[in-house]
């Protein structure tokens, strides 16, 4: 799938669910309304719909959410996707987790294929961590991803980097994540959705991260890439990489290689743009076979845009997209 622009179009993520076991300040509000489980597609028809990108070239799919782990029976979805593996046509399936269940669920993510995980984690610090996620604790988040290393998992942590609450915290992480063998990658807080607070307050600009961070680390450029959007570097002391989205500083649309899919089958050719596609009705139509829904894929692609548009200023209180990043998945 070539989009207008010439851009392959390879990558899918899949938000599974929009619900989730916590609640980060930057990503929902605290009273969130989420959709009607009739609306949502069962895992079924995700897994027909994720075939069918795979018949039409994707070579890597991102579970995501909300919290995908939290969705009933979702290794069962893991494991028909992990079958799609090596022959199949798909080359690697991956999930980002807040790490709550993964004591329970890493050994059979393993078994079923996944071999590298993205965990959120925004802080090392306890009383932090339950700031940040409302209600979340952070030990069986911690649990979780050393359960995830114990059971052979790769793991990169996720952290947004927030002005004035985990600013003071990432040389540590970065030595934490060197210790344990972890990736670390900062991401810029996107407006997304509203969350009953100001953006201004939290965004905290990459660039400056990264001056910061060359003062105690030697951070060597790297073109290495995992198929999204962060830049690496790798640290030379602890031997591990260091990457950093920077979606407000820097704008990477330009490689853009994925199309989002949420938990209703609306296809979203931008994380920061409204057009989307209704995937569910071609789905559910029992007179629409599989060239259909391919054919309904090929003409969302048609209208992938050459970028988003995300700006965070005092001038500019609204969010630039009006759902909240649980929704098309991070
Ligand atoms: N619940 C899972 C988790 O937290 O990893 C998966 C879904 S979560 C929406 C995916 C990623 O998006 C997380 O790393 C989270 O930190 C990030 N995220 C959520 N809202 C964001 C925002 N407004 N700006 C930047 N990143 C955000
Ligand atoms: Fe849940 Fe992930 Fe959003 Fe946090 S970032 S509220 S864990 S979906």
């Amino acid at each position: 799938m070539i989009d207008p622009f010439g851009r392959k179009v390879s990558y899918l993520r899949v938000s599974v669910t929009d619900r989730c076991d916590l609640r980060c300040v930057y990503c929902m509000a605290e009273d969130m309304t989420f959709l009607p489980k009739a609306e949502v597609l069962t895992l079924e028809e995700l897994e027909r719909l994720c075939g069918a990108f795979i018949g039409l070239g994707v070579e890597k799919i991102r579970l995501t959410g909300g919290e995908p782990l939290v969705r009933k029976n979702v290794i069962s979805l893991v494991r028909s996707l992990g079958a799609r593996l090596g022959d199949g046509g798909l080359r690697e399936l991956t999930l980002t987790t807040n790490g709550t269940q993964l004591v329970k669920l890493a050994p059979e993510l393993h078994a079923a294929g996944v071999r590298r995980i993205n965990v959120s984690l925004d802080t090392l610090n306890p009383e932090k961590f339950a700031a940040i996620t409302r209600w979340g604790k952070l030990e069986p988040t911690l649990d979780g991803i050393f359960a995830a290393k114990a059971a052979g998992l790769a793991i990169k942590i996720n952290a947004v980097a927030l002005k004035g609450v985990n600013e003071d915290e990432y040389d540590a992480m970065l030595a934490w994540c060197g210790e344990h063998g972890f990736d670390l990658c900062l991401i810029e807080t996107m407006p997304m959705g509203d969350i009953g607070g100001d953006r201004t307050d939290q965004y905290l600009p990459l660039s400056l991260v990264r001056t910061r961070l060359k003062q105690r680390w030697t951070l060597e450029d790297t073109d290495y890439s995992t198929g999204g959007p962060a830049r690496y570097a790798t640290v030379r002391e602890t031997g591990q990489r260091i990457g950093f989205i920077t979606p407000m500083t820097h704008n990477f649309c330009e490689s853009c290689n994925r199309v989002r899919l949420t938990c209703t089958g609306t296809l979203y050719m931008c994380l920061g743009q409204d057009d989307a596609a209704d995937l569910r009705r071609p789905l559910r139509d029992p007179s629409v076979d599989e060239a259909g829904l391919r054919a309904a894929i090929e003409e969302a692609i048609t209208r992938k845009p050459k970028g988003h548009d995300f700006v965070i200023d005092r001038r500019r209180k609204a969010p630039a997209v009006a759902r909240h990043m649980s929704v098309t998945g991070g």
